[in-house]
């Protein structure tokens, strides 16, 4: 089946669902055993079948089919949010003295977890500035368990060169983890240009109404964890789940099953029903709002382009991008809905003076969204700091929602008027 009825009707059995059409919230923590036996092969993970819904819930089962199948995976798993879905996504493949090594352009929280968060647990990640495949591969060691990159940066909207990126982790017999978060697998399928893992943070785009929190993770299912002795957590036994070795008895699943099995039951940062429910119903039109974010995106970018008032605009499919290039290679049906640009006037006045754009900290909303960094999120860093993190005093950040684009354009212009008073 092709994107669009997978997102609409993918893994649907009406007669299990009481021929209930839309599938139902299974709002239970616990099942019944049919026996002894079928409790022991369900602890044993020997066969398949729900315990307990931090592990397994049918509300969460169908969005992580449908998530796996639109990304072109081998499975699936659904987590409480994005933060909790890359921490598990690395926790997977590491411990204490190993490292990581990703891009400094990534997400603020991903980049708080990494250079603070799991440092204190010994996990040692080192950021490079940019895409230059050989800066990357200079910091390569044997500890290195994982490349990490975005396939669209949040701020900074670059485009992540994938293929490369991901033969270096090859040459090296370590996977390429993707977060595709801001392009969602409608505009970019990480997997198809070499990546082995994709996190998603599935509170934006893919529920998309910016009223349920969730992540993902996604198997690509093709990389070899016993090629080496770098992923003993895989290819040896593990004694929790008395010798069963996820590499081995899972196949191509043995990753994600591991991640489920071993971190989310530890963990505990399943994602509840009800939101998985919500992300349901989000990513059934998944595909017809990311048409719409995508062209109110690039119309507005063209038309701020051309604004008199604007000092710059950073939106990958506008022809001056650094990154059009690779926005062509990555982004075929669009390049989703974040823009940023800077105002000539009072960045203060600017943000106060819009209506339609709520001044908010989140992106892949149905609504219009802006961010001013420098007023908010980045508030306390320094301007050598601001410069750094590529965020200047008059940098703002918009999420484009499905707004009729007059209406969009009309509240921006208007604002920039009031900010030059
Ligand atoms: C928001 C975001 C996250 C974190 O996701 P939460 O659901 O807020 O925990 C991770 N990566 C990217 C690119 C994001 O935009």
């Amino acid at each position: 089946m092709k994107f669009e009825t997978i997102a609409t009707q993918g893994f649907i059995d009406l007669k299990k669902q009481n021929h209930s059409i839309s599938h139902p919230i299974y709002a239970n923590t616990a099942y019944s055993f049919d026996s002894v036996d079928y409790a022991v092969n369900l602890f044993d993970l020997k066969q398949e079948g729900d315990i307990y819904t931090r592990l397994t819930n049918p509300s969460n089962d169908i969005v992580e089919k449908r998530i796996a199948a639109l990304e072109n995976g081998s499975g699936a798993l659904l987590t409480s949010s994005g933060m909790s879905a890359i921490l598990v996504a690395i926790l997977n493949i590491t411990q204490a003295g190993d490292e990581i090594i990703s891009t400094d352009k990534i997400y603020g929280g991903t980049y708080n977890l990494f250079i603070k968060t799991l440092k204190q647990f010994g996990i040692n990640v080192k950021l490079i500035s940019g895409d230059n495949i050989s800066d990357w591969e200079k910091e390569i060691t044997n500890k290195t368990k994982c490349l990490y990159t975005e396939t669209i940066g949040n701020p900074s909207i670059n485009v992540a060169d994938i293929e490369p990126l991901a033969k270096l982790a090859h040459k090296y017999g370590i996977p390429l983890i993707v977060d595709n978060t801001v392009a969602t697998p409608y505009l970019c399928r990480p997997f198809e240009f070499g990546a082995d893992i994709v996190v998603h943070s599935t509170t934006k785009y893919l529920s998309g109404h910016g009223n349920a929190m969730g992540g993902a993770i996604i198997d690509s299912g093709k990389f070899d964890w016993g090629q080496n002795d770098k992923f003993k957590c895989l290819t040896t036994p593990d004694e929790s789940y008395h010798g069963l070795t996820y590499n081995k008895d899972f196949g191509d699943l043995g990753y994600i099953v591991k991640c489920r099995a071993h971190l989310v039951r530890d963990l505990g940062c399943c994602q509840s029903p009800f939101n998985a429910y919500l992300t349901m119903l989000g990513l059934e039109t998944l595909h017809v709002r990311m048409q719409r974010h995508c062209e109110n995106a690039l119309l507005l970018a063209e038309h701020l382009e051309k604004h008199p008032n604007v000092n710059w605009v950073n939106y990958p499919l506008l022809k001056s991008n650094v990154n059009y290039d690779l926005a062509q290679k990555y982004l075929k049906n669009g390049a989703s809905s974040l823009l940023a640009f800077g105002v000539e006037g009072n960045g203060r006045k600017f943000i106060e003076a819009l209506k339609l754009f709520i001044h908010a900290t989140n992106l892949g909303d149905i609504r219009s969204i802006i961010t001013y960094p420098a007023g908010t999120t980045h508030r306390q860093l320094s301007d050598e700091q601001l410069k750094q993190a590529g965020i200047s005093k008059d940098f703002m950040r918009a999420s484009i929602g499905l707004e009729n684009i007059d209406d969009i354009i009309n509240d921006i212009d208007r604002a920039i008027e009031i900010s030059r008073k």
